[in-house]
């Protein structure tokens, strides 16, 4: 038997012509340009032709140089009605690598549906933060006379997976910020930390999300995010460390300059600790 010839992924090896054709692309008030055609409309793009959908949202991005790592929110790029159509290229795809680790997906009635629940998973579960668009987050005025200055601390458990090994990374970040000049919802915070978390991710990277959303919808300058989590891909292989945990702080403004709003902070997170032991 003679082995298949390797062939170089398709869309990420292709010759991809960079340069801007205006007709391609909509004015949307100088000098702002959007795409006009939509994923699905990629598929038929002159001279490429992929029968994968994956593959010609792949090509997209490629072509306007959108990073589409792991940790990345590519909603920009994916709609709902491609969603379904991912899922089950997805599926296909786990089918196969089912297939290679030579589990018997036929007959076996508990791998029967296991690579639709993988695809499933992935993409409405584990990571879709990386496909959905941020979570809304409506913000009130807080610039009346009685106006909250202090110090806000919300605890956010979180769920996540690294991105190197697909396994769990589970833990709590504490998001502290000096309430600006407009206020969110409490839930959130939360909401906005899982959404950052929901992808493949590293602890340290998700820290900086989560800091700079936040810092997105409060418009607060003045925040800190401080994450402990434990990593699947420490406990349950490799290493096979049981207790360890991963701390990461992210630090700006008056959290990291003042050594007083430093240490309420922390202070808060060791009284919030108190009160909900992980
Ligand atoms: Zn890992």
């Amino acid at each position: 038997m003679t082995k298949p010839e390797f062939k170089p992924d398709a869309v990420l090896n292709a010759e991809i012509d960079k340069t801007f054709k205006a007709d391609e692309y909509e004015p949307l008030g100088k000098p702002v340009y959007v795409k006009k055609e939509t994923a699905l409309d990629a598929m038929s793009d002159k001279g490429y032709e992929e029968s994968y959908l994956g593959d010609a949202i792949r090509f997209k991005m490629k072509r306007d140089q959108k990073r589409f790592w792991a940790g990345d929110n590519i909603s920009d790029y994916v709609s709902e009605e491609d969603k379904e159509i991912l899922i089950n290229e997805a599926t296909e795809a786990f089918e196969l690598v089912l297939d290679r680790l030579l589990i018997d997906r036929e007959n076996d009635p508990n791998s029967r549906g296991t690579a639709r629940r993988l695809a499933k998973m992935y993409f409405n579960e584990i990571m879709a933060g990386r496909y959905d668009p941020s979570p809304s987050a409506t913000s009130f005025p807080n610039d009346s006379e009685d106006r909250y200055e202090g110090m806000l601390v919300v605890r956010s458990e979180l769920r996540s997976m690294c991105s190197h090994h697909h396994q769990p990374v589970v833990g709590v970040a504490y998001i502290g910020i000096i309430a600006a000049q407009h206020l969110i919802g409490l839930s959130k915070y939360t909401r906005i930390a899982q959404w950052c978390a929901r992808r493949g991710t590293l602890q340290e990277e998700l820290a900086n999300d989560i800091a700079r959303e936040i810092e997105k919808a409060t418009g607060a300058k003045d925040l800190g995010v401080y994450i402990q989590a434990t990593h699947g891909c420490c406990e349950n292989r490799g290493i096979m460390a049981h207790s360890s945990l991963t701390q990461t702080t992210v630090l700006r403004g008056a959290f990291k300059d003042d050594s007083g709003t430093k240490k309420e902070f922390f202070d808060n997170i060791k009284l919030q600790q108190e009160f909900a032991p992980r």
